[in-house]
């Protein structure tokens, strides 16, 4: 079914040249240029011919080209609308993609789902905007649309930030947050050769499984995160420090006997706890104040 090779620079140049195309730096514009890239992200996906795709940010279809060939359908948004012609060409022999020409920010999920997916579960597959890449992610989790996985190009550093096991550098508020609601794996490190334009920063293809339930139960989710992110706000201070400063709006005093009557040490620092001790303190916290 293939029209041409689509991540061919040659091809792309010349598709880029007839449609008179200018990159834009601002919207995360670097096309892959490498046929071996896709099929890893793609095969990190574990795509079957019954699976329904939403890809995020088609490009000028590079990677969709493949992911109509694997899937049974595919849905690609993306918000320059000066590449919905190329994509119209482009992937023209395809009848299993649906383009739409929005930002991922603005949709509402749900009703994407239930409307082009007849309510069934979902692999999102991407190569990210880098500039937008923790927004989008974090909407794709707290929307609570049906997925099943998360398989997306990002920032080699993002990666590791969001695969990060606490007591490390890159373990932080991203960790916790996407590790409550899946299971993350770093299918491969990616250099910059294999974009075009070539980005400044190197890449991964992580493959995030959603739990079917989060990772531990909380009676507040919104109390849990703000917990986390307010632990992690001042990553450096002591927990006892960051937690009474943080705008929980609960003095020093009470936060060292929560910590305490946890068995969690109040000079500990954010960094060292584990999510289920943030599910722990969020636990006490909500019993004691909400
Ligand atoms: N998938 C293509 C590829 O791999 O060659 C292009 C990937 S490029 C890194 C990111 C794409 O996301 C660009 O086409 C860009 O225009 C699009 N994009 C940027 N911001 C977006 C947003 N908020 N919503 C949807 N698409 C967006």
């Amino acid at each position: 079914m293939e029209k041409y090779k689509l991540y061919s620079p040659k091809v792309i140049k010349e598709l880029l040249q007839n449609h008179g195309f200018r990159f834009s730096k601002s919207l995360g514009q670097n096309f892959l240029i490498d046929g071996n890239i896709i099929d890893k992200i793609c095969d990190g996906a574990k795509i079957t011919e019954k699976d329904n795709i939403l890809e995020i940010g088609p490009g000028i279809g590079t990677l969709t080209q493949e992911l109509c060939n694997r899937a049974d359908k595919v849905v690609a948004i993306e918000i320059d609308k000066r590449l919905i012609p190329i994509l119209e060409d482009t992937l023209s022999p395809y009848d299993n993609l649906d383009i739409i020409n929005d930002d991922i920010l603005n949709i509402d999920l749900i009703g994407l789902v239930k409307n082009r997916f007849h309510n069934s579960e979902v692999k999102v597959v991407a190569n990210l905007p880098y500039y937008i890449t923790t927004p989008i992610i974090i909407k794709l989790l707290e929307d609570r649309v049906k997925l099943d996985s998360i398989v997306v190009m990002v920032q080699k550093e993002v990666a590791q930030r969001m695969n990060a096991s606490p007591g490390g550098k890159d373990y932080g508020a991203l960790s916790v947050a996407v590790q409550y609601y899946c299971e993350p794996e770093i299918i491969v490190n990616v250099p910059k050769t294999v974009f075009m334009p070539m980005p400044n920063v190197d890449s991964a293809v992580i493959a995030l499984k959603v739990h079917r339930s989060p990772r531990v139960s909380v009676d507040d989710e919104v109390l849990f995160f703000k917990i986390v992110k307010t632990a992690f706000g001042k990553r450096r201070k002591t927990l006892s420090n960051s937690l009474s400063t943080g705008g929980l709006g609960i003095e020093k005093k009470d936060i060292v006997r929560i910590l305490e009557k946890l068995n969690i040490d109040p000079k500990r620092r954010a960094e060292t706890l584990d999510i289920e001790d943030f599910a722990k303190i969020t636990k006490e916290i909500y019993n004691q104040y909400y």
